[in-house]
């Protein structure tokens, strides 16, 4: 039976609230979006939260979809490869993918003021310090505190975007039924920062994602439009080294010149930053149903997911466009589309959930090992010869629509046909030998 759908609120305006809430105003529903936060756009919140994000092929597909792309495109600078920095300060840059082929780093703040913006001419009607106290999974309503006074408000639907730790996934949580798992990574993280030289200029190459693998913990970074690049230390809680461990300035100073020498000349202000800017946490986390009577979960909020694949925003995003593209297909009928959206993306969120722990091995230590290097050198190859029968992971998952969870499977099979490939005991040196056709055909077999 077709739920009698008019008005839908949505609960965090945050780059997966504001998108959802321009397709769901498209589609003629009356939308009134929720945030708890002051007007970003009138006032700065991006203080102490990761300023920059990388934005890829599913994000960019969603961001077409509603026809703000070419605004977005304005803030976008694209990160053909990794550069890694070797302890001696040697660089080696590593494409992503074939020519041609990148990911783009953007500012969070910014993207979402492009949304907000497109929100709100859209007719969304969005509430700026709304923050929800309470959601009534059965009544589908929600207690705000607002600046005046508290008041609950009722919705025909209710999705819930208001990231990891979702008040609506809260109250779906005390539900029969509803599983729920979270993982704390041992790693926390902190924003640090390069500033433009004093010419202007970027201070190192602004075309790539930087990273300074170190085995157990690995700093990156990301340039701003601004030329400024903005530095992630993904760096253990506990023991040593650790956030633990590092207690004063000259400690922060010498296992900087030690960690990261070429770094450091760039880090002008890292003493400062290093103890005022936040420590935080990484957590996954999945849940089951995402949909409860009329309450919907939707990006972060559904899947939380560690950075270290440059999905979290992207997948989030995805979630949109497919319920979209769902409503297209049952015609607005909310009871068929909801249920076909929780099947196929319950199973995608934990597939990039999997593959972003994962990835955090593969950057902070494989991309330092030469025979990881080899890998990824013989599986180029396999590409170029063999464009549509062997697509490397990375690549299904950054640049290509295929399923999250397909790619995941995909990658799995894959790597157990490389891993036999790397036993070679000559393989370092004669890569280049490799039966690429055998390799190409156990993956078919
Ligand atoms: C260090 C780091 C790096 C990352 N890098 C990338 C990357 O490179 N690429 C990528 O794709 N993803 C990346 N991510 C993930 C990305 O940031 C998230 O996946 C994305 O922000 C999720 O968007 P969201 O709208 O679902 O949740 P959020 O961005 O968390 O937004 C939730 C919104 O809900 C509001 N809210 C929360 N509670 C309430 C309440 N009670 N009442 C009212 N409002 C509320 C919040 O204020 C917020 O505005 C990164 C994450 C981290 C931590």
């Amino acid at each position: 039976m077709k739920k009698e759908i008019k008005h839908i609120g949505v609960l965090g305006a945050g780059l997966v609230g504001a998108l959802l809430s321009i397709y769901l105003k498209k589609r003629g529903y009356q939308v009134s979006l929720y945030e708890k936060r002051e007007d970003m756009r009138k006032i700065s919140t991006d203080f102490g939260r990761s300023i920059n994000l990388a934005l890829s092929r599913r994000g960019i597909k969603a961001l077409e979809d509603v026809g703000i792309i070419e605004k977005v495109k304005k803030i976008m600078l694209p990160m053909e490869g990794r550069m890694m920095h070797s302890q001696s300060g040697e660089l080696t840059f590593q494409p992503y993918g074939k020519d041609g082929q990148f990911i783009n780093s953007i500012s969070r703040g910014n993207l979402n003021r492009i949304l907000l913006d497109e929100a709100e001419a859209n007719g969304v009607e969005i509430k700026f310090g709304y923050t929800c106290k309470n959601v009534d999974v059965k009544n589908t309503s929600v207690t705000f505190e607002t600046p005046e006074t508290e008041k609950t408000l009722q919705f025909d639907l209710l999705f819930g975007s208001d990231g990891g730790y979702s008040q609506v996934r809260q109250a779906m949580a005390k539900t029969d039924r509803f599983n729920f798992e979270q993982y704390y990574i041992p790693h926390g993280y902190k924003e640090l920062s390069i500033p433009a030289t004093e010419e202007g200029d970027f201070a190192i190459a602004p075309n790539a994602l930087h990273i300074w693998p170190r085995g157990q913990y690995m700093l990156i970074a990301l340039p701003n439009l601004d030329r400024s690049f903005t530095c992630t230390l993904f760096f253990p809680f506990e023991g040593h080294p650790s956030f633990e461990s590092l207690q004063t300035p000259q400690q922060v100073l010498n296992f900087f010149k030690n960690t990261f020498p070429d770094s450091l000349p760039h880090l002008k202000n890292i003493q400062d930053e290093y103890f005022k800017n936040p420590t935080a946490s990484l957590v996954t986390i999945k849940c089951e149903p995402w949909v409860k009577n009329n309450c919907v979960l939707i990006g972060d909020a559904a899947h939380a997911i560690v950075p270290f694949y440059g999905q979290g925003m992207n997948a989030g995003f995805e979630d949109c466009w497919e319920l979209n593209l769902l409503l297209d297909k049952y015609d607005d009928d909310w009871e068929d589309a909801l249920k076909e959206y929780q099947k196929l993306r319950k199973k995608d969120g934990d597939a990039i959930a999997n593959l972003a722990l994962h990835n955090f091995v593969e950057m902070r230590d494989l991309v330092a090992d030469d025979k990881f290097l080899v890998q990824k050198k013989i599986e180029a190859k396999l590409h170029e010869q063999f464009p549509e029968k062997w697509i490397p992971l990375y690549s299904m998952v950054t640049f290509s629509d295929l399923r999250y969870s397909e790619a995941y499977e995909i990658g799995k099979k894959q790597q157990v046909i490389m891993d036999e490939v790397m036993q070679k005991p000559d393989i370092l040196e004669n890569w280049e030998s490799v039966d690429l056709e055998q390799i190409v055909r156990k993956l078919e077999s």
